[in-house]
């Protein structure tokens, strides 16, 4: 097998020298380690390595050079390997520029010189950054194969469930790959059975259900053990804190996930807001390291597996899923968190999976390549995903009812849409209609200050406009407020009803629902504060009074 490269530029030979030597004792094993004094021999040297159909998995280059500063240098290769990691090598003095290419050029890390010793300052950093690397990075010839049409809903739903649960897949238009008609060949399929899925072992599935992919790609949809002492309902950032939380404290803890962990952090291309992390990371890095450190500590995660719903019988909590399995637990943590509110207009529907995408931004990115897209909404989330679709497509548009994106986007991302010459932001406009034939077409959007309307060619509308309480699969064994959010601790307290449910001698605890043992955390909990950072926080609260509930009473 190949190896991936590492490539070292410094114009400095000392520093070079000391890189490569660190660098060299820790990683030759496992990649291949290029080194220059030049910058541009380092853009001649990685475009004959893409010719050669070789991988870079990181770029390590000092800012300071006279034929082109580090940055400008970095910003070029990313061009020729955009997904290769990108540390900038700086004196404390440059922290400024370093800081300033996080935006410019999406670098990775900057690190300071000197870095010793490297065993706690380079080879941490740098193990981390080559872990995504690979999480991401499969050789074309190690890797699982979806095979369909491009704007097809069954070809889109088996991309996103195989990126959300991290497996890495290679995606292969049948009408625009001829490669692709050779596994159709092989598989002796024809277009019509599509989409197919070769695993890497070389097994077709043709049109498979997610439940047959998961149990193939090794994914645990079975519970293993009688009883829990915490069963997690949702793996987004809630869940997935309440588990690791969990299992770390030594409790029997299961996680449950209807599609993919992660949640909606998952869909957001990049995290800017999260502590500890000031290049930003995404999504789906977010949650690989979270599954990573909750499966360490002895978490079960099921998946895909839905609840349907939870009941409880002499304080034991039982929990059904869909395929009507039950799970016996002493206490339940319910993260379902919040899903998508919908599109309500004419077209929309038909076209959700074939051009009509709620999130799926990250997913569906090449597929959009030098194409005009669409983004209704005026949120963080909208605005993030817009940046993401900038990097591809030619031109994108951001459609908002209100006057300005300051009013309902952070300052940020508003200056970084700004900066951006491909992205429009269509003020005071609606969508109102999609069309097409098989796959979505054009959208009809309105001028809300005139009321004309124009319809205008576009192969993809991502929305992003609110989110709604994943609650709608939860039976009535917990009290929710009118909108459909799970009351807990003192918001139970206000209920004119509180003392016909609540029984207990003691209040409830702050995350504890209308029944004792069963808490709320994140997204899905009555005045919760959105966001990632919170939803971890309040999935690690969870498990704190859930140890006190077990102390109590088992
Ligand atoms: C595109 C996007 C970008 C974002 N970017 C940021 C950001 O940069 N910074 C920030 O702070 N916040 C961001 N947010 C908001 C943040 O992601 C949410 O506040 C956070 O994910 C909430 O976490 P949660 O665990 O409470 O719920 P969720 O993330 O909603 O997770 C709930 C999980 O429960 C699962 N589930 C639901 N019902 C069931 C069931 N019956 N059975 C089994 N599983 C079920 C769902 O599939 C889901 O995985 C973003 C949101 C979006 C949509």
């Amino acid at each position: 097998m190949k190896l991936p490269y590492i490539v070292l530029v410094d114009d400095d030979i000392q520093v070079l020298r000391a890189i490569q030597r660190d660098i060299r004792n820790q990683y030759r094993e496992d990649y291949k380690i290029a080194a220059t004094e030049s910058a541009i021999e380092a853009l001649e040297l990685i475009k004959e390595l893409k010719l050669k159909n070789e991988a870079v998995a990181l770029f390590i280059s000092d800012q300071r050079m006279p034929e082109m500063e580090g940055v400008a240098f970095l910003e070029k290769a990313n061009e020729i390997f955009p997904e290769a990691k990108k540390v900038l090598l700086t004196a404390y003095s440059d922290t400024e520029a370093a800081i300033k290419a996080i935006n410019d050029v999406h670098l990775h890390y900057y690190l300071l010189k000197p870095w010793h010793p490297p065993e706690e300052k380079l080879f941490p950093v740098i193990n981390d950054l080559l872990d995504d690397w690979h999480a991401s990075f499969k050789p074309d010839h190690e890797a699982t194969r979806i095979i369909g049409f491009q704007w097809s809903p069954k070809s889109h739903a088996l991309k996103e469930f195989l990126s959300g649960n991290l497996v890495p897949y290679i995606w292969m238009d049948i009408e625009g790959n001829e490669e692709a008609e050779k596994y159709l060949v092989s598989a002796n399929v024809s277009k019509s059975d599509l989409p197919l899925i070769v695993l890497k072992d070389g097994t077709p599935m043709v049109n498979p259900q997610l439940h047959e992919v998961a149990e193939r790609v090794g994914l645990q949809q079975k519970a293993t053990k009688e009883i829990y002492d915490v069963l997690i309902i949702g793996a987004g950032p809630a869940g997935l804190a309440a588990s690791v939380y969990g299992s770390c404290e030594g409790l029997k803890t299961v996680l449950i996930e209807k599609k993919n962990p992660g949640g909606q952090a998952s869909s957001s291309a990049r995290i800017e807001n999260y502590l500890g992390f000031p290049t930003g990371l995404s999504g789906a890095e977010l949650t690989r390291r979270a599954i990573t450190q909750s499966t360490r500590f002895g978490t079960e995660i099921l998946t895909p597996q839905m609840v349907k719903s939870i009941t409880v019988k002499d304080g034991y909590k039982i929990t059904e899923m869909m395929d009507g399995a039950q799970i016996n637990s002493k206490t339940i943590v319910i993260a379902t968190g919040a899903e998508y509110a919908k599109l309500e207009i004419p077209g929309a529907d038909n076209f959700t999976g074939s051009g009509v995408y709620y999130g799926a931004a990250a997913v569906e990115a090449h597929a959009c390549r030098n194409e005009a897209i669409y983004i209704v909404g005026g949120g963080n989330s909208a605005c993030q995903a817009a940046m993401y679709m900038s990097k591809f497509c030619s031109e994108v548009n951001i459609v908002i009812r209100k006057d300005a994106l300051s009013k309902t986007a952070a300052n940020y991302l508003v200056e970084n849409i700004k900066n951006t010459p491909n992205i429009k932001v269509l003020t005071n406009t609606e969508v109102v209609a999609c069309s097409g034939n098989n796959v979505l077409e054009n959208i009809t959007l309105r001028d809300d200050k005139t009321g004309e309307e124009r319809v205008v060619p576009t192969k993809a509308l991502f929305i992003y406009i609110g989110t709604r309480p994943g609650t709608t699969w939860l039976n009535d064994v917990v009290l929710k407020d009118n909108k459909g959010f799970i009351l807990t601790g003192n918001e139970l307290m206000k209920e004119k009803s509180f003392h016909t449910f609540w029984k207990e001698e003691r209040e409830p605890y702050l995350p504890e629902t209308s029944v004792p043992g069963i808490f709320a955390s994140g997204d899905v909990r009555a005045g919760a504060l959105a966001g990632i950072s919170s939803a971890v926080g309040e999935g690690a609260l969870a498990i704190r009074f859930v140890r006190k509930y077990l102390q109590e009473s088992y």
